[in-house]
């Protein structure tokens, strides 16, 4: 049996023909339209595209925001214009077979649990550091949802008091510590601030503002800002895994994500930070961390695996 899942992403909407051992049969990728209306004519054109080449039963949709009980509205998203949007309705009446609506952290870390870094604990906790921070927990091999649906949302928690704004109508949220926006913010910031090694600052003057691959790339060169800027995000990760680990025991944190690509250098500093906010540490059994398998390709995955025919 085939499914579709689609990954609605803030640069790029990625869509698969998924197996049920979550091997992607055929893969699209476009890239993600501004206009609300736009990008769901973009998500009807790729199903429908993907359904006229295979035998498809449901069309899983990973979208970034609240998604409610019944997976078919997005109550509220941070970093995109839906307000109670039904995509679900919007989007059944393009396609014509049963469409699941999933949060996207949700998907991208259910196929790390199903199929990928996860698929040897029961219970496992995803963050996704991207343009905002997704959260994912699994709990005792089941995906935790929350009363209304919108649980395991970890880039909100208060990270700190009378912080920057979010797009959630907050402050201080972890997102706008931890994210890849947050790891931009950063490199930026130190560059401005004369640079810690000179790649940055040249970079900032060359360009007016630094990417985050560009970071990226810097990080991997070694550069002594970027590293500087990497160490502040990650262990603001990595203390806010402490107050996980303290809530929900997990064996087994995943860190997903376009910052996740970063890999060893990521999660050095992360488990640095873990550590020092364990509550109990030194005594307790304490959580193994590893960076998404999946990549890219997590979301779409777990989507399709969570799509159910019945709709
Ligand atoms: C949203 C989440 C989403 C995450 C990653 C956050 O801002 O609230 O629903 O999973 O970004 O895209
Ligand atoms: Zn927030």
């Amino acid at each position: 049996m085939l499914k579709v899942g689609i990954d609605i992403g803030g640069t790029k909407i990625a869509g698969g023909v998924v197996d049920l051992q979550g091997r992607i049969v055929e893969k699209l990728r476009v890239d993600t339209p501004i206009d609300t209306g736009a990008l769901a004519a973009a998500v009807v054109d790729m199903a429908n595209h993907l359904r006229a080449r295979h035998e498809v039963s449901a069309v899983g949709v990973a979208a970034a925001g609240f998604i409610d009980r019944d997976r078919a509205t997005v109550i509220h998203a941070p970093n995109i214009a839906w307000r109670n949007e039904p995509l679900k309705a919007v989007l059944e009446a393009g396609i014509g077979v049963p469409v699941t609506i999933e949060n996207d952290a949700n998907a991208a870390g259910w196929a790390e649990f199903r199929f990928g870094a996860g698929r040897d604990v029961d219970n496992m906790v995803m963050l996704t550091m991207g343009t905002g921070v997704g959260g994912a927990i699994v709990i005792d091999g089941a995906l935790f949802r929350g009363g209304h649906g919108i649980g395991g949302e970890l880039g909100h928690m208060r990270f700190t008091r009378d912080g920057l704004p979010c797009g959630c109508g907050q402050n201080g949220c972890l997102e706008q510590y931890a994210s890849g926006r947050a790891l931009q913010r950063e490199a930026n910031a130190i560059a401005d601030a004369g640079g810690i090694g000179t790649a940055l600052a040249a970079l900032r003057a060359e360009k007016g503002t630094i990417s985050g691959p560009a970071v990226s790339r810097l990080v991997l060169a070694g550069d002594e800002g970027a590293v500087e800027a990497l160490r502040r995000v990650a262990t603001a990760l990595g203390e806010a895994c402490g107050g996980f680990q303290a809530v929900l025991d997990p064996e087994l944190f995943v860190i997903g994500g376009g910052v996740a690509q970063l890999g060893d250098d990521l999660l050095e500093p992360v488990r640095i930070a873990y550590e020092t906010s364990l509550p109990g540490y030194g005594d307790r059994p304490i959580a193994a961390f590893a960076i998404a398998e999946l990549g890219n390709d997590a979301g779409l995955i777990g989507v399709a695996d969570l799509a159910s025919a019945e709709g």
